[in-house]
């Protein structure tokens, strides 16, 4: 039985125009119906399994999960907690924006048993957040953090780099204000131009300039060097943690273990099937507020792909695939799998071999999805 469950709140203040996540912004009256339908959906999940299940993490993540009220992120929690016992040193993380969490939302976190913030922060420059179209600044982002340490004190930030007209000075800088803070774990992703998004559309049309590859690579490899630098472990392509701060229900995504997860867009891993809810807010409050399976995409995996996927998603691991370990689970050679792509990225220095793991080199690093979906 998986140990780990992601909760998916699809509600923000505002739709950055870079983002392509599952999500509403301006709807907010559609609140009370996504309750409502989560609850269905969580009932349906009970139906199968039969009890309440004991979890290991808990992700509830978004969207903005803080931008529901108090009042509603309480009632959010009760309804996981009827569904989901987390263990006595379980992690239970909750995605937040620096703006609106005030100290009533912290208080309702930290009384569920929260003890994990990860904050989407992207950066302390006002410039690169207009860009991004963020809704807070830098200075409100530093007084977050620093009010978040007194109630979660466990919190992780996510930085964005690569934004049009970011300078290495300013990424640089952005480093530093968040190496003076009080975080336990920092994500950084280079921006991506996803398609349907109005960054892409933007940047098709001239509005928005891609950063040169040279400088977005600069700055992935000031990063690396400033966090690890400062002690932090870099353990996956795009994070680093203080020692026993690595975020442990991602890592389950990476050890390709099981997980549930409900709500719109939400993915599931489950005894080798892949369930996928359909990403349409209101499609899927639709289908659940007739307790209605909204599962977009099923997918039950054979036993060479849970492998070439796992493969996948441990070479997004600094620690890479721990060879025999994989050859026990899997029953497979690694060898044979990894066939001819192995030996060629071995040979071009973007992979390496060291005692029992494979792993990426830094230069592997700098392409890694490249790299990575060679093993697919
Ligand atoms: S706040 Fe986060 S989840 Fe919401 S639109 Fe912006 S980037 Fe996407």
């Amino acid at each position: 039985m998986a140990r780990a469950v992601y909760i998916h709140v699809p509600f923000c203040l505002h739709h950055c125009g870079y983002c392509d996540f599952a999500l509403v912004a301006n709807r907010d009256h559609l609140i009370p119906q996504y309750l409502q339908a989560l609850n269905n959906e969580l009932q349906a999940h009970r139906r199968i399994v039969g009890d309440v299940v004991e979890v290991d993490t808990i992700f509830v993540g978004g969207g903005t999960p803080t931008h529901l009220s108090p009042e509603t992120l309480r009632s959010l929690f009760t309804l996981i907690h009827q569904h989901f016992r987390p263990t006595m040193n379980a992690e239970i993380s909750v995605e937040a924006n620096p703006d609106g969490l005030c100290t009533e939302r912290l208080d309702v976190l930290r009384e569920h048993g929260v003890n994990r913030l990860s904050l989407g922060v992207q950066s302390f420059d006002d410039a690169v957040l207009r860009t991004l179209e963020r809704t807070h600044t830098g200075a409100q982002a530093v007084e977050t953090v620093r009010r978040c340490e007194q109630w979660i004190p466990n919190v992780s930030l996510d930085l964005i780099f690569g934004v049009p007209e970011q300078t290495a000075a300013s990424w640089r800088r952005t480093l530093e204000v968040a190496l003076t803070l009080p975080v336990r774990h920092i994500s950084t992703y280079g921006l991506t131009f996803e398609k349907d998004t109005p960054f892409f559309r933007r940047e098709q049309h001239g509005q928005l300039k891609r950063t040169p590859d040279k400088l977005e690579r600069q700055m992935y490899l000031e990063a690396i060097s400033k966090l690890t630098d400062a002690g932090l472990r870099h353990y996956e392509v795009s994070n680093f943690a203080h020692p026993n701060s690595e975020c442990r229900h991602n890592m389950v995504y990476w050890n390709a273990d099981e997980y549930f997860a409900f709500g719109p867009g939400a993915a599931s891993y489950l005894g080798g099937v892949r369930r996928t809810n359909v990403r349409s807010v209101v499609r899927w409050l639709k289908a659940w507020q007739q307790s209605e399976t909204a599962v977009e995409e099923s997918e039950e995996l054979s036993n060479e792909e849970k492998a070439r996927e796992a493969i996948m998603l441990a070479l997004r691991m600094r620690q890479g695939v721990n060879v025999p370990a994989f050859e026990r689970r899997f029953g497979l050679r690694f060898a044979e799998l990894a066939g001819a792509a192995l030996q060629q990225h071995v040979d071009d220095g973007f992979l390496m071999q060291q005692s029992d793991f494979v792993s990426l080199t830094t230069e592997g690093l700098l392409i890694a999805d490249t790299i990575i979906v060679d093993f697919l």
